[in-house]
């Protein structure tokens, strides 16, 4: 049972590699599979020999084989933490289709994480998709009703539209289409779970950091990686949380 793990982990870390190109180019509207990459310091093309996942970083200790430039150790954790997540989804759930999609979700939860850590945005070129998308897959590939799709993101999207108005800039327009999406994926329980368990993150966070570094309670702290947060424990194990029998089918 060691070679599928290994195979798989190597296939994320590959994917990891393509979602940095991701993180790093979806929000300034550049293409995500042309040009090939390059160094943003002096603009070298990286060779393949360079650009291979973690071990690339390593060898070259962390710099730019042309100019020398330090090499953010964000990139090869990315990578990193998408083949542990792959890893971790074919542990939980087995190697079939469903995994599949939980793992594309996993990447795209690790780009919108780290494009909204960066950006304070979280880009419509991902949820929008992810929305019809998770109309279509939540019922198709998780077998969750079409019905509990719907609701997921009738129920995610519309009590984060209520919260934004009412809190008149508090939540963004970004996070209500991202809870959407989820819900179509995870259907209604697992959207309000997540929701739960996304809040009550966030204010841990938020609570933590006004107490280590005396931030103002309305420094704003992006909420996207607290929803994805809240999703990947909802996934992974939302079933035992609201007594959902047979892993995904609730
Ligand atoms: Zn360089």
């Amino acid at each position: 049972m060691f070679l599928p793990y290994a195979v798989l982990f190597v296939f994320g870390l590959l994917i990891g590699s393509f979602l940095n190109v991701c993180i790093y180019r979806i929000p300034k509207g550049k293409s995500i599979v042309s040009p090939p990459s390059s160094c943003p310091k002096c603009n070298s093309q990286i060779k393949p020999i360079h650009n291979i996942p973690v071990l690339s970083y390593i060898l070259l200790r962390g710099r730019c084989n042309f100019c020398g430039a330090k090499i953010s150790p964000i990139y090869p954790a990315i990578e990193l933490l998408n083949a542990v997540a792959y890893v971790m989804v074919a542990a939980k759930f087995g190697f079939n289709g469903q995994s599949a999609l939980i793992m594309a979700l996993m990447s795209v939860f690790i780009v919108v994480t780290f494009i909204d850590l960066e950006h304070k945005i979280i880009p419509d070129g991902i949820t929008l998709p992810g929305i019809a998308l998770g109309l279509l897959l939540g019922p198709l590939v998780l077998k969750i009703s079409f019905v509990n799709s719907l609701l997921g993101v009738i129920v995610g999207g519309g009590l984060f539209f209520l919260i934004a108005v009412f809190s008149r800039g508090g939540m963004g327009g970004g996070d209500i289409k991202l809870i959407a999406m989820m819900g179509g994926f995870i259907g209604w329980k697992g959207v309000l779970l997540t929701i739960f368990l996304g809040s009550v993150f966030g204010a841990s966070v938020g609570i933590g950091l006004m107490a280590i570094k005396g931030m103002h309670r309305k420094t704003p702290i992006p909420f996207g990686p607290f929803l994805v947060a809240g999703a990947v424990v909802a996934i992974f194990w939302g079933g035992s949380f609201l007594e959902w029998y047979g892993g995904l089918h609730y």
